[in-house]
């Protein structure tokens, strides 16, 4: 037991990404069901998308689940709404202020957790009233900090000085990496990449094998004056690059990412032309597994590397 299973009342602390088109019901449920925490990615969905997969959550499984809302949503109020009719017990919000909603959702007994990629942000989740922090390094896939913090460097900055538990992301995808960062001072992981090659994930079946069969380098944060995210080498990717070393202008990117192309390349498979959002630690993702595997294989390298580190020599 630590801080994180006693505040979501799960088995392990490790929770799963709230991830754009990759992450409904199936997977959520089948990380709650696993031991961890589960969350429902609300960014890509549509109101009654959302409301169909707490439903569907809710039928498959009786453990804790969540869902994570990029304060950026055009239709925040509505999903707000839907989580607290449907009564969530958990919410993780992301890309915005946490400010504003935090005290809505705890006044409908709503335990909150906000996601940043730097102390300042971290901090003022924390005056903001919320019960935990994800803090995401450089590393991770998607949204991602403009200032490039790796979580190396983020973790112990960030457990030292907030009270509230400390959720380390970014480049984490297994027992080895979970210890690490819970030795740097977090109470728990959040694993986004791991699980989108889980079999229960939505992503599209040509996005799972693209990732599995990414390698070092693969993966570079891009359009950082437009909103700063870590893609898969492809050929969009590479007309961003080009778009970027030419200087063009932040309209001229954003007509060039055009709309839903996370949801073209995650969700609908066109590896070239879509976006394909993932974390560095890709590279070292070999296969494609059920999520029950994942967490057991995660968890045993974990008690395992444990017992060795009174074997550390200098
Ligand atoms: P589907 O509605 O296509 O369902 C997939 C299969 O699962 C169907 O055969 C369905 O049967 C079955 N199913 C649904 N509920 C259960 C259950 N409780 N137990 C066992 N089987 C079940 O896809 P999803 O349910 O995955 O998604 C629903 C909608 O959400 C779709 O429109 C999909 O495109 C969208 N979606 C959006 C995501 C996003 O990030 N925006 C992510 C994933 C999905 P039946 O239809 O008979 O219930
Ligand atoms: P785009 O503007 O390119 O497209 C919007 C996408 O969101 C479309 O694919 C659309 O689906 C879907 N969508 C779901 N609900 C709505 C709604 N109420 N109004 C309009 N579109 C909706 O955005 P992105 O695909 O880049 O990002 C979508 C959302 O996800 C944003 O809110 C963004 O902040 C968030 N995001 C979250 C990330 C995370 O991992 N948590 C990472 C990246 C983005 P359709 O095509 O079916 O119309």
């Amino acid at each position: 037991m630590n801080r994180i299973t006693q505040l979501f009342g799960i088995k392990y602390p490790i929770i799963q990404g709230g991830m754009i088109w990759c992450s409904g019901w199936k997977l959520a449920s089948s990380v709650s069901n696993a031991g961890g925490l589960g969350l429902i990615g609300s960014g890509s969905m549509y109101p009654d998308v959302l409301r169909d997969h707490i439903l569907k959550c809710k039928q498959n499984t009786d453990k804790p689940f969540g869902v994570n809302i990029p304060l950026l949503y055009p239709d925040l109020d509505h999903h707000i709404q839907t989580i607290i009719d449907l009564d969530v017990k958990i919410v993780f919000t992301s890309a915005g202020s946490p400010m504003k909603y935090t005290s809505i959702l705890k006044e409908n007994g709503i335990i909150v957790v906000h996601v940043t990629s730097n102390l300042k942000f971290a901090k003022k989740s924390e005056e903001a009233g919320v019960d935990a922090v994800v803090s995401e390094g450089f590393e991770a896939g998607g949204h991602n900090g403009k200032e490039e913090i790796t979580t190396l460097c983020l973790i112990p900055n960030v457990s030292e000085n907030l009270n509230i538990p400390v959720i380390a992301a970014g480049g984490i995808a297994s027992g080895k990496a979970m210890l690490a960062a819970m030795i740097l001072g977090a109470d728990g992981v959040q694993i986004g990449s791991r699980f989108v090659t889980s079999e229960e994930s939505s992503a599209h079946i040509n996005f799972k094998d693209e990732v599995v069969k990414a390698k070092e380098g693969d993966t570079m944060l891009s359009l950082k004056q437009l909103t700063a995210v870590r893609l898969l080498n492809n050929k969009f990717y590479q007309q961003v690059i080009e778009a970027e070393s030419r200087g063009d202008s932040v309209e001229e990117l954003s007509k060039l990412l055009g709309r839903s192309r996370a949801k073209r390349g995650m969700f609908e498979g066109d590896i070239d032309e879509g976006e394909l959002e993932i974390g560095q630690v890709s590279s070292m993702i070999a296969d494609i597994k059920p999520v029950k595997e994942i967490i057991e294989e995660i968890m045993n390298e974990f008690e395992s590397q444990k017992s060795k580190i009174g074997n550390i020599q200098f």
